[in-house]
């Protein structure tokens, strides 16, 4: 849960982050949560069946069909869509709260979401992870082994169509190397940081010391 604090002098940006299926964006994610503070992890609500070692309310908020459907008519969702046969959404709640609280958001969203967010949210910044090939991306797909042989093969086949849409995003990030992927992520965030607008009312509060 992110704690309600009184309102941060900055509000927090919203990073979306998509990728084919296997890519990496888990792992960078990962990664990236460790290496920088101040970020919060948007956790989606999904009706797809946990993995092994996956944990209810800490990788996703597993749910049947007819409780999704409530909370999409709820309006409960910033985004929501059916991606590989199962729905998943963005609930509002946390997204508002960390942002409010002037830290940075990360969904981890499909390229349907991200079309969603923009409209909703247009100064989210958004970042495609490519992975260096096909081939390589059956390798990493097979070597995970959560998902049986038929899921593999549709998630190949998807990646085909999903990897078109890399142009839609602000940021590209080829996840080669774990660490330089990681790296280029965190730079991201970074520079996002530092965006003029979302300095402003420390800007201001500088600019008063000055008398102006
Ligand atoms: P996604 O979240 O995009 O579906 P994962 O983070 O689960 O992908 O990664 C898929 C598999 O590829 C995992 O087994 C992971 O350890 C591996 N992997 C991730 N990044 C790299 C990389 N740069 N080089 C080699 N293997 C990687
Ligand atoms: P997985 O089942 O492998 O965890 O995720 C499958 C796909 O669903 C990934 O591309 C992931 O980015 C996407 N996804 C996860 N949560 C959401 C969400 O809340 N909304 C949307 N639109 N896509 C999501």
């Amino acid at each position: 849960m992110v704690k309600p604090r009184k309102r941060a002098l900055r509000e927090g940006s919203v990073i979306v982050i998509s990728a084919p299926s296997g890519a990496g964006k888990s792992t960078l994610i990962r990664r990236l949560r460790t290496s920088l503070s101040g970020l919060t992890f948007s956790i989606s609500c999904t009706t797809r069946p946990p993995r092994p070692g996956e944990k209810d309310g800490r990788d996703y908020y597993f749910m049947s069909t007819p409780r999704f459907k409530r909370l999409i008519a709820e309006g409960e969702f910033v985004e929501w869509a059916r991606v590989y046969g199962h729905l998943y959404g963005t609930p509002w709640k946390r997204v508002r709260a960390a942002r409010e609280a002037g830290r940075d958001v990360l969904l981890d969203i499909d390229v349907q979401g991200h079309r969603q967010v923009r409209r909703r949210l247009p100064d989210a910044v958004s970042v495609f992870v490519l992975p260096p090939s096909l081939r390589e991306l059956g390798r990493r797909l097979r070597q995970r082994s959560s998902d049986p042989p038929e899921v593999v093969e549709r998630r190949l086949a998807a990646a085909r169509k999903e990897i078109a849409h890399w142009t839609e995003y602000d940021y590209l990030v080829v996840n080669d190397r774990v660490s330089r992927a990681t790296q280029a992520l965190r730079s991201v965030v970074l520079a996002t940081r530092l965006r003029r607008d979302h300095q402003s009312p420390r800007a201001r509060e500088i600019c008063m010391t000055f008398g102006g």
